[in-house]
């Protein structure tokens, strides 16, 4: 069975991210939406809040399961025995980033790390603009799966 770790925030989920998990579930038997835990970061939706809204989203999908995770990516890999990591190219800077991260995976883990490109559609949407619109009282419903709702 072919697993795909797709690991981030989530902070929150976007239409960006929905895309990519979307598609992977067509490459993979699997999709496992893991949130990382980082203690230094300050998030906007609580942990439970971001699981819920990427549940509610892929409710059903049954290929689709979202998790929890603290410490190494590769590490959590071995640990539910995950032999790819899926993870959304949108730009240059996104790739440069994404290439660092992925040799130094692939120095530590015999992990293989899948990038897809973002549709052209959902490109520009990054979970820190959709907190920007949030925080300012835009219309943030575009941007984010009907799932993602601010109280
Ligand atoms: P991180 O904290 O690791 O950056 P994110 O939740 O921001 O976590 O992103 C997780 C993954 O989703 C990354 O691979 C990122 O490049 C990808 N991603 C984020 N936004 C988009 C988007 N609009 N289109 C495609 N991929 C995206």
């Amino acid at each position: 069975m072919k697993k795909a770790l797709f690991p981030g925030s989530f902070d929150p989920i976007t239409l960006g991210h929905y895309d990519i998990i979307q598609r992977g579930v067509h490459l993979f038997d699997e999709v496992i939406v893991a949130i990382g835990i980082n203690a230094e970061k300050k998030y906007m939706f609580s942990l439970e809040q971001r699981k819920q809204f990427i549940e509610e989203a892929f409710k059903d999908e049954p290929k689709v399961r979202v998790v929890t995770y603290k410490g190494l990516t590769v590490d959590f890999c071995k640990e539910i025995g995950v032999d790819f990591i899926l993870r959304g190219l949108r730009n240059p800077a996104d790739f440069e980033f994404e290439k660092a991260i992925a040799h130094t995976n692939r120095d530590l883990a015999p992990v293989e790390t899948v990038f897809l490109l973002t549709a052209a559609s959902t490109s520009y949407i990054s979970s820190s603009i959709v907190r920007d619109v949030i925080r300012n009282h835009g219309d943030y419903t575009k941007l984010v799966p009907k799932s993602v709702k601010v109280r």
